[in-house]
């Protein structure tokens, strides 16, 4: 059969699984004739059946789904008796042979894999063609992308850009979405709101500026047969050298309307090649880089699947493939860049989300190994000495902030270095058990640092320690502990180094000031670092390195969910203290509408009057040119002059001098302001037990955790408190979002929560996301995390070196893992 013939056949056959809708094509069957007549002509296929199949398909759409199915069965059997063409279905099983309208008897359905229950467990091994490559052919992950096929110096140097150096790269070079164009609607069918994938041609396409020349626009009409839509990109004035009339493009977006049409601004889009419209089901869409096109990248990864991903060799053995129930590797490659089904598609990201959690914990593992393998100062402190200690402080310790103790005397005394994370919701007390460590150190005459992220906290703790730990029955002076944030200034800075590098003082406490300058300690044995989500791997790293193994604990108010703790501080030991210090009022919290802010007001006034403060948040406001800033500067005025003429209010934001913002803390904290109005700056460790109401403006822009921090700054002192959160726009699904915060006051319940809503990256924060390499896990997926763990586990304790030759293959692709992520992990 000739090729345009076997298309035609394609087109109807799909035609036929969609119960003739006229939707198995974007714009109709007859969007087709144009393409379809040229390559028909050209395999010079008799006119008169052209000019047939150009008559049929014509008014096709205008037709009823029966009457389409009449017409296009006429027209096979007519193109069947002339050109001695198979039947529409011949390749079917006879046993299928069915009604050509039921999906099931149709010849596409036999591409898909024979029925895959759904549950990714059940997937049985591939068959045995790949599970047993040629042994003599084995990919090398670390081939220059220059020894494949097509790819030249020139190119190798634009895919560096996507980081793919090497065939492995480029093998893990995942799509970041699919289309399936079998399941596209047409323009004519698309409705306001829609979020959906289109294609179409480019009718035209032009561009303009408004605004006086600011803003560039590139507008484009799209049309598919159906009807057309316009398309705008802001901004990106280069599209226009792209993106040429005529050609087809695919575009995913949402639907907008402007003056009453539908439209799509700044769509993602990319070319496509006709054959994706029938051949291929679900086509993969990569992340790219300027210079490097969609269309030049699936065609090299086309090949580079089909000649390398069935000869790569799985680091899992099969008895393990087999217990977990993962895809072999080389089908999970083939079927992540070129699916076919959906559910193969979830089989496979399943298997390469299993590689990386198991990687991982490895990794990690065998990272915990070495850790405790080196030798750290021992730290030990007489019963009798602790207990004095403890006799000092103006409280007593609750049981978890003792048994953390607990853990930590234990470390300290091991002989090995600590690595321990301490994780208490915020107000639970952390602070004094960080400070008693360090007390425990300079018993022994040696140094501890504190790293805080904001001059505010670490002036905080500065105080802290002070009232803590600097006691006339102490054996700690006032001069042995410091203060070092950017705002010190340089003859004091210079004092400070001198102080450390001799060792005359024993504790400092400062921001990233600590590692940026070349200060030296002069025996550094305990690094804390408080609030770490805050800080990037490689500032705790650089920290940790100014001593020598030193111990070190790391503290977090974030609660941290435990598929999360588990899979990213795995090598850390973790102590929670789950408990509050007793008197803690819980704080009532309400989500307000907008226009009830002004109750909000009264209850500030009245909270004022009997002597109490109050924190007004503002985040970025809906005018999104604003900033954050701007939002705090122009609220504080308004409120100042309009709302509450009679108290004193404080201005905090991000881009006061840390001189200016310790100034305004120390006005609020001795109560010179009544209310304090802030950006997000204050969202940490902020200890202002006087303080009863905390009201949160554009509270829907923040996590879950973050509101709970937010709201952790209040209801530390003995009196009822408030935390009011007002979204700006009475929206029902966030509010109800926000509901979960009057809901639960366990910061580990709104961690889950916002880890369900808002995925991992958001809730680690941009700088915490670090593991480059986890791609395709889910660290919401708690099964799989879990199953993944315990594999690793299991290999660990039977092989940790990975020496047996089973294992050969996973410990070059665990070096290979853990390069690639070393930067990120400390
Ligand atoms: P966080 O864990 O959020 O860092 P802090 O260390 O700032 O909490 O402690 C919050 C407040 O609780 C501080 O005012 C502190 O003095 C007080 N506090 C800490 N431990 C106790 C305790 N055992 N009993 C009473 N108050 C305590
Ligand atoms: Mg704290």
């Amino acid at each position: 059969m000739k090729p345009s013939i076997t298309k035609l056949r394609n087109y109807l056959r799909l035609e036929a699984k969609k119960q003739y809708n006229n939707d198995a094509i974007i714009g109709g069957l007859e969007s087709m004739l144009t393409h379809w007549t040229a390559d028909a002509r050209a395999d010079k296929i008799p006119e008169a059946i052209v000019q047939a199949v150009i008559v049929r398909l014509r008014d096709y759409h205008n037709l009823s789904p029966n009457s389409r199915k009449e017409v296009l069965a006429g027209l096979w059997k007519r193109i069947q008796r002339e050109l001695g063409a198979g039947a529409l279905d011949d390749d079917l099983q006879p046993t299928q042979r069915q009604d050509p309208s039921s999906t099931q008897s149709l010849p596409d359905t036999q591409k898909l894999p024979p029925k895959i229950d759904t549950a990714p467990s059940k997937h049985k091994l591939p068959s045995k063609k790949l599970s047993k490559p040629n042994p003599k052919i084995i990919a090398d992950l670390n081939a220059n992308v220059t020894t494949l096929d097509k790819i030249g110096p020139s190119y190798a140097e634009k895919l560096k850009q996507l980081k793919i150096q090497s065939l492995g790269d480029m093998l893990y070079h995942f799509p970041k979405r699919y289309v399936d164009y079998s399941k596209l609607k047409p323009i004519n069918q698309l409705l306001y709101g829609d979020k959906v994938t289109v294609i179409g041609t480019v009718q035209s396409i032009y561009k303009r500026s408004i605004k006086s020349g600011r803003t560039q626009l590139v507008e484009a009409i799209i049309s598919d047969g159906s009807g057309a839509l316009k398309i705008t990109w802001f901004n990106q004035p280069w599209i226009i050298n792209k993106l040429k009339e005529k050609t087809q493009i695919s575009l995913s977006g949402n639907i907008d309307h402007y003056l009453g049409r539908l439209t799509v601004n700044n769509p993602e889009w990319s070319p496509i090649e006709r054959k994706h419209l029938i051949a291929k089901g679900i086509t993969p869409v990569y992340p790219l880089t300027a210079k490097i096109s969609q269309n030049w990248l699936r065609l090299r990864m086309e090949d580079v699947v089909q000649q390398w991903a069935d000869k790569v060799s799985d680091p899992l053995p099969l008895s393990l493939r087999e217990s977990a129930e993962v895809m072999d590797l080389s089908i999970a490659l083939q079927q992540i860049h070129y699916p076919d089904s959906w559910k193969k598609l979830e089989l496979a990201q399943h298997r390469l989300a299993f590689d990386e959690i198991l990687l991982l914990q490895l990794g990690v593992l065998q990272q915990k190994k070495i850790w405790q393998e080196r030798r750290a100062r021992a730290f030990e402190i007489s019963p009798a000495l602790f207990s004095a200690l403890l006799a000092r402080l103006p409280y007593t310790l609750t049981a978890a902030q003792q048994n953390t103790l607990t853990e930590i005397r234990k470390d300290l005394a091991s002989g090995h270095p600590m690595n321990r994370l301490i994780q208490g919701d915020v107000g639970s007390g952390k602070t004094v058990v960080a400070a008693l460590a360090a007390a425990i150190i300079s018993q022994h005459g040696a140094q501890t640092a504190i790293m805080a992220p904001t001059s505010i906290l670490a002036d905080q703790h500065y105080k802290n320690f002070l009232t803590l730990l600097a006691l006339e029955s102490s054996n700690l002076a006032p001069e042995e502990i410091r203060l070092m944030i950017g705002a010190t200034n340089e003859s004091e800075k210079e004092e400070i180094r001198s102080g450390l590098a001799s060792g005359k003082i024993k504790i400092v406490l400062g921001t990233h000031a600590l590692i940026e300058g070349p200060v030296t300690f002069a025996n550094l044995q305990l690094a804390v670092i408080d609030e770490q989500h805050r800080f990037g791997v490689n500032q705790r790293a650089l920290l940790r390195a100014k001593g020598d193994n030193p111990h070190i604990l790391v503290m977090t108010a974030t609660p941290i969910p435990r598929s999360l703790a588990l899979t990213v501080y795995g090598d850390l030991d973790l102590s929670v203290i789950d408990e509050m210090p007793p008197g803690r009022q819980s704080v009532e919290t309400l989500v307000r509408y907008p226009q009830e802010r002004e109750l909000t007001y009264n209850l500030i006034r009245r909270q004022v009057e009997s002597g109490h403060q109050a924190f007004i948040i503002y985040p970025l406001v809906e005018q999104s040119d604003k900033s954050e800033e701007k939002a705090a500067i122009e609220e504080h005025a308004r409120l100042q002059k309009d709302v509450f003429p009679n108290l004193k209010l404080g201005l905090l934001h991000g881009r006061l001098s840390p001189a200016e913002k310790e100034a305004v803390m120390g006005k609020f904290h001795v109560g010179e302001y009544h209310i304090l109005v802030s950006t997000s700056v204050v969202e940490v460790g902020v200890d202002v037990p006087n303080a009863t109401v905390m009201l949160i403006e554009g509270a829907h822009r923040f996590g879950l955790a973050q509101l709970h921090q937010f709201r952790g700054r209040v209801g530390r002192g003995g009196s009822t408190s408030w935390c009011v959160h007002l979204p700006s726009k009475s929206d029902a699904i966030e509010n109800e979002r926000l509901q979960a915060m009057s809901e639960t006051n366990d910061g580990f319940v709104l961690a889950e929560r916002d880890l369900d809503q808002r995925g991992p990256g958001q809730f680690l924060g941009t700088r915490q996301s670090g593991f480059s390499e986890l791609q395709m896990a889910d660290l919401t997926n708690l099964d799989l995390i879990e199953k993944a763990r315990r594999h690793a586990q299991a290999i660990y304790h039977r092989d940790p070196n990975l020496t047996l030759s089973e294992h050969q293959s996973l410990e070059q692709r665990l070096n290979r893992f853990w390069q690639l992520n070393s930067s990120d992990i400390s």
